[in-house]
């Protein structure tokens, strides 16, 4: 029997490495959907390739380019996920959500029922409705595992023990591209050294998110989510090299330290074949950088993202969904050019410090809309005030 796969986002980073996983071994596949937002021309290419009957466009232009581009072939080409118990008729084996942004979020819960597994790669998800996410993996008896290196590597790590055992949990991050840097150097940053990563290659946003290490304070909320552990057990750790992902501290004294080579294949090929014997062609275990730890408790003055932490409620609030939706508005407003990179962490500290969003630490979210209003709500906000200010500077 074929493995039947549908990949949300699968025109992305994490979507393109997981479909090269399954081009070595396409016979076994069936790809039931492919989704992207923009991408109708690599999602075409893929198509063909994997012979895909399903795809949603989320972009309306896309969706109608692609259509174009499509007049002969007999594939179904929808705008949106409300379709699923047509392209799914029977259940899907597996599914990844690798679509970036709280737009995952929707997608994802909706998914969970028509899915055996669910490969979780959309930290937002996580961060802003995990809750919600796992009320459905319940309900539907849904499998789920996590797809960041570091989670993943926890997941694999705890896979015989139980979360009470735990004393400590790290996550390592590298650090950035600007590890180490000055405070005056970081005030002129091009968005072409923010983009580039040391040690992964991610798509855009993650990337921005690495250099600003906020991405930190996600997977922190991520793992807190996942493994059910309060925030004063999660610890975070530089790790320049990337090559450890996490070291688990059992109250036993035992410590279980999780190390793969830097790419995001080993992680999503786990999940693709997790209960199965597959071989990965991986690295030779890579000495020199075991030898070169290099393991340092982040400085906040270096790092201020990390100060965000001490605001978290230690409940799955909104305040994550406001904290997730400015700084992905301040993230692209950086992308754009509208804003230096210093200003994704000042403006973002003036949200987080308003009172009208501080309160939402109190209020959990009940449905997807909830955490749909409040992103709505957050970009506009921001846009508003920085059109204001644009505006203003034009008129001096
Ligand atoms: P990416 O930007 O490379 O790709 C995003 C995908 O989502 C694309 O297929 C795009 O078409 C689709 N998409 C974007 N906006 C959409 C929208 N509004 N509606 C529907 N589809 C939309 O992103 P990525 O780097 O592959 O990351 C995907 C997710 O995985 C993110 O949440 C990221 O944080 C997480 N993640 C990525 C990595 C990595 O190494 N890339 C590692 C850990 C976690
Ligand atoms: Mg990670």
């Amino acid at each position: 029997m074929k493995k039947k796969v549908a990949i949300l986002g699968s025109t992305g980073s994490i979507g393109k490495l997981l479909l090269n996983i399954i081009k070595k071994n396409k016979k076994n596949f069936e790809i039931v959907l492919l989704t992207a937002n923009n991408n109708y021309k690599d999602l075409y290419k893929q198509t063909q390739e994997f012979n895909v009957k399903n795809v949603i466009l989320s972009n309306k232009d896309s969706f109608e380019k692609f259509k174009k581009l499509n007049k002969k072939k007999k594939i179904n080409i929808h705008n949106n996920f409300k379709n699923l118990e047509k392209i799914a008729k029977t259940k899907i084996d597996y599914t990844m959500s690798a679509i970036v942004g709280i737009d995952g979020l929707e997608p994802t819960i909706n998914i969970i029922k028509y899915t055996k597994t669910i490969a979780i790669a959309n930290k937002e998800s996580i961060i802003c409705g995990w809750s919600l996410i796992k009320e459905n993996i319940k309900k539907h008896k849904t499998n789920f595992i996590p797809v960041d290196s570091e989670h993943f590597s926890i997941w694999f790590g705890l896979m015989d023990k139980n979360r009470y055992d735990i004393e400590n949990l790290f996550l390592t991050a590298s650090g950035g591209p600007f590890l180490k840097k000055s405070k005056n150097y970081l005030q002129n940053i091009s968005v072409k050294k923010a983009l580039n990563h040391p040690n992964w290659s991610m798509g855009d946003k993650i990337s921005i998110d690495s250099a600003t290490m906020i991405n930190k304070v996600f997977e922190v909320v991520e793992a807190k989510n996942i493994f059910d552990i309060p925030y004063k057990k999660i610890k975070i750790l530089i790790h320049p090299k990337s090559y450890i992902h996490t070291l688990i501290k059992f109250n036993s004294g035992m410590i279980k330290i999780i190390a793969h080579e830097t790419s995001m294949k080993v992680p999503i090929f786990n999940t693709l074949f997790h209960n199965e014997t597959k071989i990965l062609n991986s690295k030779k275990i890579d000495i020199s950088s075991l030898n070169n730890l290099n393991f340092e408790y982040p400085n906040l003055k270096q790092y201020p993202m990390l100060k965000i932490l001490k605001l978290l409620p230690v409940k799955n609030s909104l305040f994550e969904t406001v904290m997730v939706s400015a700084n992905d508005t301040f993230v692209n407003l950086f992308l754009d050019k509208k804003i230096a990179f210093i200003d994704i962490h000042k403006e973002l500290f003036k949200i987080l410090n308003n009172n009208e969003f501080l309160k939402l630490r109190k209020k959990q979210p009940n449905k997807i809309d909830d955490i749909i209003k409040i992103n709505n709500y957050v970009r506009s906000k921001i846009l508003k005030k920085i059109y204001k200010i644009k505006n203003a500077k034009k008129s001096n």
